[in-house]
């Protein structure tokens, strides 16, 4: 292009070749123009393909460091590429402890993963994650918790560990020894249940242990109030307890100085679980007659007959019988049916009064002196009397009131006096040196009947003495003194 210091001449050449210049102009910018839309595209390509190599390598990058943050709950264990890592050190750890306790287990926080980014050198291996998480565990085992009216009672293993203690529990009453008894409900008082539960390990009860934690119980505390004449003696007489028991509850309390209104402890255990059994039971029974009285004015006071026997009734029951732990404690009788209705007894009972010479029913010892021959067995001979010996002339007494029936000799029986009580009993007075009564005569208790003397078969003057109830000999032993 021209000097700038003439533009007077550059304008007058310019316009002249204006026309050539436009011309030139518009071929250019059309040069121009096709030469940049060409450029254009280039650019754009070039910038797509390092935007898609940046962000290749950008990805790549990004999936190379991608890894995990793991937590073991609150508690970080290590950054893992994968989380399968974490899962099978969790897995590896679950079968060892599995095995260990023969038990499944749970353990007792979760396992959680972060995304994070991490180079390889700053990755846990799968020892350090194993003892990370270790130091980190609380574990619980699977099993079942025993539930009494949903208290805790105790945890198995399994289900049929705590089923079995069940059924040791009710086994008792599961069966009835009389055959005419149909067992028809067993069950337990309690609300009792088995549950499923994550339990620590050390909480799992050993099976006969909880069995006899369930059958004794616990010891139940009571309170008893002293009351006026107890003492810890007729207290534990109540309780069916030891005094020994009583003053081990009792340790503040002097047993020897009981006051009224001290309360004093008692331990009374209890079983957990009560069975409770319905049967139901056909049994007889008797049923008492009853025994009504008749008065006669015509007999003695002491005299009473047997008019009609009484006989008792039988009476066929079922009921149903409901027992807490073999005890009864409630019965419904469903069905009575009489097999045989009772028959009352009738008796007649004198009113009048007794004649003197009425017989008491006890005798007295007809008269004194000393006793020389016992009733029983005499040199190979049955003596059948009671021989006393005193001087001849003694008075001799009847022994109770009754009727003379004999009054005479009578063989080696000598002198003899015979009466009959008019109650079964007859009495003899044997050997006798003379008699004051004749046969017919009534005669009173402690009435003079005769002497004793030395007739008959006698070796020396005595009383030979009979009683004889309903005509056969007693030893008169056993009815005078
Ligand atoms: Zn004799």
């Amino acid at each position: 292009m021209g000097d700038s210091n003439h533009p007077g001449s550059k304008s007058f050449n310019l316009l002249m070749e204006n026309g050539k210049i436009q011309k030139k102009l518009k071929d250019l910018k059309r040069k121009i123009e096709n030469r940049y839309s060409f450029k254009r595209v280039v650019m754009v390509l070039m910038i797509a393909v390092i935007a898609t190599l940046l962000l290749g390598t950008y990805k790549i990058n990004e999936i190379k460091t991608r890894s995990y943050t793991v937590y073991y709950g609150d508690e970080e264990v290590g950054t893992v590429r994968k989380k399968e890592e974490a899962l099978k050190v969790i897995e590896d750890i679950k079968t060892i402890l599995s095995n260990t306790y023969d038990s499944e287990i749970v353990l007792g926080k979760d396992i959680r993963f972060e995304n994070t980014h991490a180079k390889d050198e700053s990755l846990v291996s799968a020892k350090e994650l194993k003892s990370n998480i270790q130091s980190n565990m609380t574990f619980l085992v699977s099993g079942y918790e025993l539930l009494v009216d949903d208290k805790e009672v105790g945890f198995c293993k399994s289900k049929e560990e705590l089923e079995d203690i069940l059924q040791t529990i009710k086994k008792p009453y599961l069966n009835t020894t009389n055959e005419n008894s149909d067992i028809i409900d067993v069950s337990f008082v309690e609300d009792v249940k088995i549950k499923q539960k994550d339990i620590p390990l050390n909480k799992i009860n050993d099976k006969e242990e909880l069995l006899q934690y369930i059958q004794t119980g616990t010891e139940e505390e009571k309170i008893h109030v002293v009351e006026v004449g107890e003492s810890l003696w007729t207290i534990a007489e109540i309780y069916d307890m030891s005094v020994e028991e009583l003053v081990k509850a009792n340790p503040d309390k002097n047993p020897e100085k009981l006051q009224i209104g001290d309360e004093v402890k008692l331990m009374v255990p209890k079983s957990l679980i009560t069975v409770a059994t319905i049967e139901e039971v056909e049994y007889t029974d008797e049923v008492d007659y009853e025994v009504k009285i008749e008065y006669d004015d015509d007999m003695y006071k002491t005299q009473s007959d047997v008019k009609v026997k009484g006989s008792e009734g039988e009476t066929k029951y079922f009921s149903r019988i409901t027992k807490h732990n073999g005890v009864k404690v409630e019965e419904d009788i469903l069905k009575e049916e009489v097999i045989k209705e009772p028959v009352d007894e009738l008796v007649v009972k004198g009113t009048k009064e007794l004649p003197k010479t009425a017989a008491t029913g006890v005798f007295l010892m007809p008269t004194r002196g000393s006793l020389s021959s016992r009733y029983g067995m005499r040199n190979g001979r049955m003596h059948y009397g009671l021989d006393i010996a005193t001087r001849t002339g003694t008075p001799i007494k009847a022994a109770d009131g009754g009727k003379v029936v004999y009054a005479g000799w009578k063989g080696s029986y000598g002198y003899m006096v015979e009466i009959n009580h008019e109650n079964g009993y007859t009495t003899r007075y044997a050997h006798c040196s003379s008699m004051d009564v004749k046969v017919g005569q009534r005669v009173y208790k402690g009435q003079v009947i005769a002497r004793v003397g030395n007739t008959g078969r006698s070796t020396g003057p005595h009383l030979h003495f009979e009683v004889l109830k309903n005509g056969r000999n007693r030893n008169p032993a056993s009815y005078v003194y």
